[in-house]
């Protein structure tokens, strides 16, 4: 395992923000990371644990020791014949996971298909996408306490799951490794198609075929979607939807409805949830630049970085936030994570 000093990550993190790192390594067992938590401490080094970078703003320069799990991979640990659970690597690529499950006849992953990034950052804001989030499927999360080196697995309640969070952004944020996780997948298919445009597609596809759409067909038309509204990084740098959707009280998204009655809302048990997207492409800024930034032109949520820094990034963030706070009474939340 190498230290490099002075690393470039412009090309790991899909911002594509010129960024480098103060040292680097990748590693893939429990052996590295020993070595890698020794080698930081002898510099008085903080850890920083990077995945895809798919869900990063990095500055110009990232203190510390910046590491990256590569093992890649997952297997069968238990089944019956209703449930497979298996335990993957921190450093498998999710989507391909996602695919290759579905081939073996492993079903429950497909809405969440042509995610970017890696297994071990999938618990850390509990991904989720088309009514699904991975906290449906995990079972256990297996990790390493950077500070002390010891090794801890938490069970799916111990993570504190809700919409795009865990403990992982809470209590132990920047304090563990996330080295594999379990996920408990079912052997029976049964698809969930609540979210459009996968329920008009659904009972189209039954109303021609006389059948339910399979997982697999199910996951290639959740690649199509996302294909067609969102901007692909390697051509127009982006993190995804840059802010979370908010759940509102009753009485805020009253106040919010009676100006505009055209609003989208979901009912949630933690209040309504209104697309933030909406609130920003209201405003009309839909395509509009904040200096090398721009508000993608098919959905709102994404800042797309045309050779920006980190900081171009963050403030066309607080710009777009500001207008939200003040034409709505809404504060929005962003997503990504920052380095520095
Ligand atoms: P990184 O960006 O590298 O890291 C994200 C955070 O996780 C950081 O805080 C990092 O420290 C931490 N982390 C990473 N790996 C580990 C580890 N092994 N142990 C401990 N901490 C770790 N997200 C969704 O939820 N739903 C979507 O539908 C979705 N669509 C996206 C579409 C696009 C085009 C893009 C660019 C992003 C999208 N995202 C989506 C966001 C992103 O892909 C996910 O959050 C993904 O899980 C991030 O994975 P990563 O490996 O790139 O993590
Ligand atoms: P969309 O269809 O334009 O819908 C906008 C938002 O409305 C979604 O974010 C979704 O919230 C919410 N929504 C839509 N139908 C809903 C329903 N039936 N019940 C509850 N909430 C509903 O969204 P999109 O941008 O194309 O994204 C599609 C899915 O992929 C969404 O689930 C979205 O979260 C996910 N996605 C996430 C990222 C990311 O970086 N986090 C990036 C791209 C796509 P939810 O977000 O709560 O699902």
């Amino acid at each position: 395992m190498q230290f490099h000093s002075f690393y470039d990550l412009t090309n790991l993190n899909t911002l594509a923000v010129d960024a480098q790192a103060e040292y680097f390594c990748q590693v893939q067992s429990l052996e590295d990371i020993t070595a890698a938590l020794a080698f930081a401490r002898s510099q008085s080094l903080p850890v920083k644990v990077l995945g895809g970078g798919s869900n990063v703003v990095m500055a110009a320069h990232v203190s510390g020791l910046i590491v990256q799990d590569i093992a890649k991979g997952f297997e069968v640990i238990v089944q019956d014949d209703k449930h497979v659970t298996i335990k993957v690597q921190a450093g498998q690529n999710w989507h391909e996971l996602v695919m290759q499950t579905l081939e073996l006849g492993y079903y429950g992953l497909e809405n969440l298909a042509y995610i970017p990034g890696c297994v071990g950052a999938a618990p850390v804001q509990n991904i989720g996408a088309y009514g699904v989030e991975a906290k449906d499927f995990i079972s256990v999360v297996h990790g390493v306490n950077l500070e002390t080196g010891i090794v801890f697995s938490l069970d799916n309640a111990q993570c504190d799951f809700s919409y795009r969070e865990s403990i992982f952004k809470q209590e132990l944020e920047a304090k563990v490794l996330i080295t594999s996780v379990d996920f408990v997948l079912n052997k029976q298919e049964s698809v969930m198609v609540k979210y459009a445009p996968l329920n008009t597609m659904a009972s189209q596809y039954f109303d021609e075929e006389g059948k339910q759409v399979s997982a697999l067909l199910l996951a290639q038309w959740v690649i199509n979607v996302r294909k067609s509204k969102l901007p692909e990084p390697r051509e127009l740098p982006n993190a995804g939807s840059f802010f979370k959707n908010p759940v509102i009280n009753q009485h805020d998204f009253l106040q919010i409805k009676a100006q505009y009655p055209d609003i989208p809302s979901y009912e949630q048990a933690s209040g309504i949830k209104i697309p933030a997207g909406w609130l920003i492409d209201q405003l009309g800024l839909k395509g509009q630049s904040f200096g090398p930034v721009r508000v993608h032109e098919k959905q709102a949520l994404v800042l797309v970085n045309q050779g920006g820094t980190g900081e171009d990034v963050i403030a066309a963030a607080s710009e777009i936030k500001q207008k939200v706070l003040m034409h709505y009474g809404v504060t929005l939340e962003q997503e990504p994570r920052l380095f520095s």
